[in-house]
């Protein structure tokens, strides 16, 4: 029998299944390997597999007590992996490195009331008695805090039989109850109503994709949860899954998810304990978990049955992994649904191109929500040309914006600056000769953090004090911090209006969920009148105080040739320009660029997307880059240079050719070096109807491996770096 590993192995191995066990696909089992046990899964027999010597078979030694992995997601990992090319036992690897999957918890022991009578009742026991009387069986030290006794109090009673023990299942206790459809929810607008009557439609009638597109706070989250009420309606084991780019900002998601339907989803995300985790895998397994919010890995978990899966900023750049396995979860999203044979939503108030294109060709349904609930209006946005404003040098608050900011803060409203850089500067140079002070091993400049004080790098964990002295010329105290990050912005606004109270929203200072919480509390309570962020004030939370947003570098993402710049600022603006007046109160939105006459800023000025999507399609299109074409990168690397400049060139005289592909490079990466490995990349252009695995998978065949040099495959690469 076939057992696959979860290792970095496109292999199942031949065991011998042990005596007197059906073993059937999908179920879990420990075997040895080399001299250890591993835990893997049964795979499905291939007829094309070469058979191995029966007498050579080891044994499987065990059966693991968990639900089988489901035929379909094993069909989905297998998917994944021919997709993306990653071996098959790292796919796996991810679908059940859950940690604590495979120790079963220890059964706890509850305790609840018999009908015996204790030998003698005292004070203490008296007060179990009435704590149990009335409640549910507790543990011995919950009861002996409840009661505020010893534990030997409890013990006590159980010795004289006045309490019996009962084993509970240790997992039950993470399950969440099951979310209940008819809670009412809010009253919909006429055209929120047709647009969740359009979701609705497709519940049950297998496999469809549709792209919910509204503008912020156009009530697209109380649409689709109209859609998860009629999937949970339809079918006593119909499940949902609800990606989000960002759990850790998700909240207030689950929190209105509570109020519609009267309990919390389970999660999937990686910070949750290891009970939590196992608790939701096998909850997905049984079917008991019927909503699960979750990260991109969730789309792995092993749903017994799903009957609709929604995509919630379905254009959010963190919905690719780039390690490991690198795949988009937005694609792969789709591939699950339509193996499910269930529709899915795609939601976002900027979709990608590839959604908007998919629309076009009809591919996908598109659902639209043009105006914003309740009659909120959309905000103004200016543009500010830094060409004619006269700014101070080291400063980026140019006198317009600091004089909105200024008129706000007078009037007692909210302001919101964006600039999507972290720390206080994104490089340190000398000023004698120009060196930008970098790590010997990586060439990505080192970030100024904590206001001028530490050097960072933002690609592993890294740290150093501000040198005192230039690596390079050695010349004393001329290094100085070079351009702005939210920190340094933080130091302007704080000299401009030391009145204001005023916090920063960055990865590095809102770091987990109850961060993000207690920070948006803080927004929501007013506490705040000048919040500066990185993207992360971007996803999709209210802010219904905020009035007015600055964008200090509008101009950021343009810049560096990535071929979704345009996209990417696009999005990333009118999200943030979302934030503002939300509520009755108008927003207003200042822009500050060097190039106002720049499409993305046109359409950003004119509020005018559609504009903006046929010019970046157009320009796509002849360009011939997706989704108009196919793009895969390789990217070599490793710790000796030569080893990887030769593996290019090796690669390179064997790169396939052809009329409707072009492998471009070899190049050093843009970063030729990170984490002390050397980089070189490859881009692959083709034509939409080439088998691109297929045409790499050859040429990759004809250079032999070199142990030294990883070569990773990056299918629809998103980065370029
Ligand atoms: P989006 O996801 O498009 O940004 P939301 O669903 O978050 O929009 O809705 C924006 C705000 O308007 C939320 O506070 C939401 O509760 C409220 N809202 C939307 N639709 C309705 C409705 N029909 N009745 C009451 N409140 C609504």
């Amino acid at each position: 029998m076939r057992v696959l590993l979860p290792l970095g192995l496109d292999l199942a191995y031949d065991y011998r299944p042990p005596p007197e066990t059906n073993l059937r696909p999908g179920d879990f089992v420990e075997v040895p390997l080399g001299t250890k046990r591993r835990i893997g899964v049964v795979w499905d027999d291939d007829a094309d597999a070469p058979a191995a010597d029966p007498a050579k078979l080891r044994t499987v030694h065990d059966r693991i007590a968990l639900p089988p992995l489901p035929e379909s997601t094993r069909r989905f990992i297998e998917w994944v992996s021919r997709y993306t090319m990653a071996p098959l036992g790292s796919v796996l690897r991810m679908a059940i490195a859950t940690p604590g999957l495979f120790q079963a918890p220890r059964p706890v022991l509850t305790y609840a009331l018999t009908d015996a009578e204790p030998e003698r009742l005292t004070a203490a026991r008296q007060r179990v008695m009435d704590l149990l009387r009335d409640g549910p069986p507790r543990t011995i030290s919950d009861i002996a805090e409840a009661a505020a006794v010893s534990d030997g109090v409890v013990r006590g009673l159980a010795g004289q039989g006045v309490l019996e023990a009962i084993e509970s299942d240790p997992d039950a206790g993470y399950m969440e109850p099951p979310p209940d459809p008819e809670t009412p929810g809010p009253v919909l607008s006429a055209e929120q109503h047709a647009a969740a009557g359009a979701l609705m439609a497709r519940i049950g009638g297998g496999f469809a994709a549709l792209a919910l597109e509204g503008v912020t706070g156009s009530g697209k989250t109380e649409v689709y949860f109209e859609a998860i009420a009629e999937a949970l309606r339809q079918g006593a084991d119909g499940q949902v899954l609800v990606l989000v780019p960002e759990i850790a900002l998700t909240n207030q998601l689950l929190d209105r998810f509570e109020t519609r339907f009267g309990a919390r989803p389970m999660v999937w995300h990686s910070h949750l304990t290891g009970r939590a985790r196992r608790a939701t895998w096998l909850g997905a397994a049984s079917g008991e978990a019927r909503v699960v919010v979750g990260a991109r890995s969730a789309l792995f978990l092993p749903f017994k049955a799903l009957s609709l899966i929604v995509v919630d900023e379905e254009h959010d750049p963190a919905y690719k992994q780039e390690e490991q396995v690198i795949y988009h979860a937005r694609d792969m999203a789709v591939v699950r649904a339509s193996l499910m044979k269930c529709p899915i939503v795609l939601v976002s108030a900027t979709p990608s191109l590839e959604t908007m294109v998919n629309c076009w060709s009809g591919k996908y349904q598109r659902v639209l929500l043009p105006t914003r609930h309740g009659g909120a209006t959309l905000p103004i946005i200016e543009p500010v040309d830094m060409r004619r404003e006269d700014t101070p040098r080291g400063r980026w608050i140019s006198p317009r914006l600091e004089a909105d900011l200024r008129a706000n803060l007078e009037a007692g409203e909210q302001s919101l600056l964006f600039l999507n850089r972290r720390g206080y500067a994104p490089a340190a140079i000398c000023r004698a000769c120009g060196n930008r002070v970098m790590r010997e091993n990586c060439s990505a400049p080192l970030v100024v953090h904590r206001f001028g004080n530490r050097l960072q790098c933002h690609h592993c964990d890294f740290t150093m004090p501000m040198p005192r002295q230039c690596p390079k010329c050695g010349a004393e105290g001329t290094i100085v911090p070079y351009g702005p990050g939210v920190e340094r912005l933080a130091e302007e606004v704080e000299a401009l209006f030391p009145e204001a109270r005023i916090a920063i929203m960055a990865s590095d200072t809102v770091r987990t969920a109850s961060e993000a919480q207690a920070f948006v509390e803080r927004i929501e309570k007013h506490q705040i009148d000048i919040v500066i962020g990185t993207q992360l004030v971007t996803k999709g939370h209210h802010f219904p105080m905020l009035t007015l947003v600055g964008i200090i570098d509008a101009d950021l993402g343009l810049s560096g040739g990535d071929l979704r710049a345009g996209e990417r600022t696009y999005q990333q603006l009118w999200q943030v320009a979302g934030r503002a007046g939300r509520a009755e109160r108008p927003g207003r939105v200042l822009v500050q660029t060097y190039m106002p006459e720049h499409p993305v800023m046109q359409a950003l000025i004119g509020g005018d997307g559609p504009a903006f999507y046929r010019n970046e399609a157009a320009e796509r299109e002849m360009a011939g880059w997706p989704p108009y074409g196919r793009l895969a990168a390789l990217i070599l690397s490793g710790v000796n240079e030569a080893d990887v400049a030769a593996h290019a060139r090796a690669l390179a005289s064997r790169a396939p050719r052809g009329a409707d592909f072009t492998v471009m490079g070899p190049a050093p990466a843009p970063y030729a070096r990170l984490r002390g490995r050397f980089r070189h990349r490859f881009l692959v252009r083709a034509r939409r109807s080439v088998d691109l695995q297929g045409l790499i998978r050859g040429w990759l065949a004809q250079v032999p491996e070199k142990s030294s040099v990883r070569v990773a495959v990056d299918i629809d690469p998103y980065s370029f770096l």
